[in-house]
């Protein structure tokens, strides 16, 4: 029971947007999806994603938050958001103990039958993801040398030369 809640905090609600791989754009707010399903020339109506339930909300054409969500979702936050972050948090570990390139990582996590079309769709794609993997990569595993003339260190040296 938090509708009491909902003038007050009205300003200070933060929603987001997840741009779906097919270019839909669904908005977030609170661990809880939306899509858009009627616009008008002043505000845009947005459903929850979830099968069956009827939360809704609805922003202006700027996406700023005006209201709604008049019933409580009937279910917990998507399972979707939460999917997305597993599969991203797995591509990363494995990311991190394999050398395998990340976008390969990508393809055999995502192939996996148990992740729903919903999970697919906004996921980040491969080249989405891959700056920051690449960069968490880098910090565990070390640069190979670009090419054979690496300096060999003085203690190695010491060692040919006899000393
Ligand atoms: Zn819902």
């Amino acid at each position: 029971m938090n509708a009491t809640t909902e003038s007050s905090d009205k300003e200070n609600i933060k929603i987001s947007f997840v741009k779906s791989n097919k270019g839909q754009y669904l908005l977030l707010l609170n661990d809880y999806l939306y899509k858009c399903n009627k616009k008008t020339n002043t505000k845009k109506y947005w459903q929850c994603i979830s099968n069956g339930c009827t939360v809704y909300l609805h922003t202006d054409t700027n996406d700023k938050y005006l209201g709604g969500d008049v019933p409580e979702h009937d279910h917990e936050s998507n399972p979707e958001l939460v999917e997305v972050r597993q599969v991203r948090q797995k591509i990363k570990e494995r990311a991190l103990q394999e050398i395998i390139p990340i976008s390969i990582i990508y393809e055999q996590e995502t192939s996996k039958a148990s992740i729903s079309s919903t999970t697919l769709a906004i996921l980040p794609t491969s080249h989405e993801i891959y700056p920051s993997v690449a960069k968490a990569r880098q910090k565990v595993v070390p640069l190979l040398p670009n090419c054979c003339s690496f300096d060999i260190p003085d203690d190695y040296k010491h060692a040919i030369d006899g000393n």
